[in-house]
């Protein structure tokens, strides 16, 4: 009897072992309070909670540098299981941009599950003349030299977007880097950018209140989302193959123990199937990536092959940093 007791007990404390989260955990974001993927972050840290023994979440921006200032923070964390980074494309295309970056993208991460996909809105300040995209281009080949751009620095998910724009219609533009495109969008809202490329996390609510102009969508599909039905692609609009969809991922730094990994990771699945979490994100144009997506070797594989689809195009394009 007395054996069994202590087996139970035993049992509870390699259960307890397990007793993760006993404090708050934090997940860091690589760019601005108030932007598109802190929204994806926020929201999300509501349904892990909920999934964690409703043990707090704490959302940390750590912006700057494109997103690669928040992903080293991560990389050089305890692997304790109480950080991790919630990152998007920037993750893949960041070792194409940047000479030496402060982490190894493949070597410094646990994986620990895909979140969703977020398209992209190519938006403008509600003063520009133009009012669809056709009249946009005529007006940028009138303004060459004179043209602002907005981004969330080298290796965002705008910078990548807006790059490929101005390839495509051979116009260059003056970018304007920020900690993210929650102040860019301040800077849209009040006129003194011109344009931006961003997710449609950010820009849906601004589109639909007519605060700022929408011009396209980055997809090579239009979207379905009510405030952005309308929109049409770039790709029907002359730039062939334009298509950027921004994803999400969250990381550990490498040596989070396994026992944790699991555990995060079930919950991670859990949350992507909350309801709340879900109407928010798809009210908002993202699509939340299908149970399979969310296994760690497939997070892995997808961010590689993305790696391996953005170099060789942003080495095309000759952008670096050191
Ligand atoms: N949308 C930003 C980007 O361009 C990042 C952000 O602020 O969430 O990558």
């Amino acid at each position: 009897m007395k054996k069994t007791l202590f087996a139970i007990a035993a049992l509870a404390l390699a259960g307890s072992a397990l007793a993760w989260p006993d404090k708050p955990v934090t997940v860091v974001v690589p760019f601005a309070a108030g932007g598109p993927t802190d929204k994806v972050a926020r929201d999300l840290a509501v349904a892990l909670q909920k999934n964690l023994n409703n043990q707090s979440i704490v959302v940390e921006n750590v912006g700057g540098a494109g997103g690669t200032l928040g992903a080293a923070r991560v990389a050089k964390a305890a692997p304790d299981g109480y950080t991790f980074l919630l990152h998007h494309i920037g993750m893949a295309t960041s070792p194409a941009l940047y000479r030496s970056l402060p982490y190894k993208t493949l070597e410094d991460f646990e994986y620990v599950g895909m979140i969703n996909e977020v398209p992209m809105t190519l938006v403008g300040r509600s003063t520009l003349p133009a009012n669809n995209y056709a009249e946009l281009v005529k007006w940028l080949e009138a303004n060459k030299g004179k043209i602002n751009l907005a981004n969330a620095g080298l290796g965002a998910a705008s910078h990548l977007c807006g790059l490929l724009f101005q390839q495509a219609l051979k116009i260059d533009m003056t970018t304007i880097p920020y900690k993210g495109t929650a102040p860019a969008m301040t800077d849209l809202l009040g006129g003194q950018v011109d344009l931006m490329c961003d997710q449609t996390t950010n820009t849906t609510t601004q589109i639909e209140a007519g605060k700022i102009k929408a011009f396209a969508v980055t997809t090579s599909k239009p979207l379905t989302t009510p405030a952005l039905a309308k929109l049409p692609t770039l790709d029907s609009q002359g730039l062939k193959g334009f298509n950027v969809s921004v994803w999400h991922g969250l990381y550990a730094p490498r040596g989070t123990p396994k026992a944790v990994l699991d555990q995060m990771n079930a919950a991670l699945k859990k949350s992507l199937q909350d309801p709340a979490f879900v109407r928010s994100m798809e009210s908002l144009g993202a699509v939340m990536v299908t149970d399979a997506r969310t296994n760690p070797a497939e997070h892995k594989r997808f961010v590689e092959a993305e790696i391996a689809k953005w170099g060789p195009v942003i080495r095309a394009a000759g952008q670096y940093a050191d």
